[in-house]
């Protein structure tokens, strides 16, 4: 068969999402993905019993991305993380206890004569009401005009960045950030067993007991305009596909090259920034230090936490720890320079955890999100103007939420867009 109501080109949470969606409304759809697996950037590795992810993953418990999954039937199994005994902030000058238990708070050496301030702080983003004001508005912006002291300005970019991994308060938008801020500490993440691989697992099983045909080495090449209401879709490998609509589940460049004709698109993606990150992770026979689950840059960028104290993800005993550092768009060190800062930030928080490392997986330059939320600057439509009945989706598009809720989030609009147009 090569005739389709819906086409989706591309297999990671965003396409495979939104077969289930299209075909519960009674389309004929089919997924075509490039690489031998499906999964994209929620891909899980299997390494000497390790589950690894493509850098650390939380899924927001209480965001778009849960919702959709579970209306598709699916229960992510995991856990809340914790902190651990000494939540820990790396700064400059070494190490300090990182307010996000009690104990912490009132042992932090960064809060003295600020605890109040701190809580305040902490208040107003949680209590922010969304605006359209606070959209137009950085981040930075916001710091400035509603926390008067410096170090705690530096403290919530800490905040801001473990939640949305962007590092760039001069263009991130005030009112995504606050949303995103709010969403983890009110509801937190959870961390899953067996890695993001699980969702990806679950996905494809439903998909494929619904009849819908995946196919993976499958790189989409070219899309025409067959007729009025219907396009040709050609491929590396396989035949030619037909369809009505065609839904680009893939990142902004790919979809501007399938589409080089579509002015619009290949407008609005060259403004977008995308979010990047360094990410070490190791697996250890033993944690030299328990009581550091959490370690994160104060006025540095760094992220250490120890996944596997909540998920399954490592061999019995053994331990996951995930490090990343979140790339400004001022960071020009090499990857080679990022490696050698996570090493030495793991020295300070797992001190010896060089002889207990069994496995060291590096990814110098992850792409977290292709699109940065910007202050006053939507991202790009679902609905391609020039184009008619070809739509994109993904982390960089105009849904709900950022991250995976972004892609998850736009799966359930592209379907309900499609289902409008019969
Ligand atoms: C280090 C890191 C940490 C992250 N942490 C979090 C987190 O904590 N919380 C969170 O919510 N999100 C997180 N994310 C983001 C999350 O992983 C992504 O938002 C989500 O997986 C994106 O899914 P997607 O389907 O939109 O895109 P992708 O997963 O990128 O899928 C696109 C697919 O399209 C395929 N493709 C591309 N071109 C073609 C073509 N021509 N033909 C056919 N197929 C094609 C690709 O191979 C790929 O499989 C993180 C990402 C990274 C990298």
């Amino acid at each position: 068969m090569n005739n389709f109501d819906t086409v989706i080109i591309g297999g990671g949470l965003a396409g495979l999402s939104a077969a289930l969606l299209l075909q519960k409304q009674g389309q004929q759809v089919a997924v075509f993905e490039k690489s031998q697996h499906l999964g994209g950037r929620a891909h899980t590795r299997q390494k000497d019993g390790y589950y690894l992810n493509l850098g650390p993953h939380a899924l927001y418990r209480g965001g778009a991305g849960m919702k959709v999954l579970n209306g598709l039937g699916i229960q992510p199994q995991g856990k809340t993380p914790g902190f651990g005994k000494s939540p820990t902030a790396l700064t400059g000058s070494g190490l300090d206890h990182l307010p996000l238990t009690p104990g912490a708070f009132f042992r932090s050496k960064m809060l003295r004569g600020r605890r109040l301030g701190y809580l305040q702080g902490l208040l107003k983003m949680v209590r922010h009401e969304p605006s359209a004001r606070l959209n137009q508005m950085t981040w930075r912006q916001w710091l400035d005009q509603n926390i008067s002291d410096h170090r705690l300005r530096v403290l919530f970019e800490t905040t801001s960045r473990l939640t949305t991994y962007a590092n760039d308060p001069d263009r991130m938008s005030a009112g995504a950030t606050l949303a995103q801020v709010k969403l983890a500490l009110t509801s937190n993440v959870l961390y899953l067993d067996r890695g993001w691989g699980q969702l990806v697992s679950d996905l494809r099983q439903k998909a494929a007991a619904a009849g819908i045909p995946m196919m993976t080495q499958a790189r989409a090449t070219a899309i025409f305009k067959e007729s009025t209401d219907g396009y040709k879709i050609e491929f590396a490998r396989e035949k030619a596909v037909f369809a009505r609509h065609v839904v680009l589940a893939i990142p902004p460049a790919a979809a501007v090259d399938l589409l080089p004709a579509s002015e619009s698109l290949a407008q609005v993606v060259d403004r977008l920034r995308p979010i990047q990150a360094a990410c070490l992770t190791v697996g250890l026979r033993r944690l030299p230090n328990p009581d550091i689950q959490l370690g994160l840059g104060v006025g540095l960028s760094y992220y250490h936490v120890v996944h596997s104290k909540s998920a399954r993800l490592a061999p019995a005993g053994h331990t996951l720890v995930h490090t990343a550092v979140y790339i400004a768009p001022d960071d020009h060190r090499s990857p080679e320079e990022h490696r050698a800062f996570m090493e030495q930030a793991l020295d300070q928080l797992q001190p010896g955890w060089r002889q207990e490392a069994v496995l060291c997986d590096f990814l110098p330059r992850m792409t977290v999100t292709h699109a940065l939320v910007e202050a006053a600057r939507p991202r790009p439509s679902i609905v391609i103007e020039d184009s008619p009945n070809v739509y994109v989706i993904g982390d960089w598009v105009d849904a709900e939420g950022m991250l995976a809720d972004t892609s998850l989030a736009s799966a359930r609009d592209v379907a309900m867009i499609i289902s409008h147009h019969g």
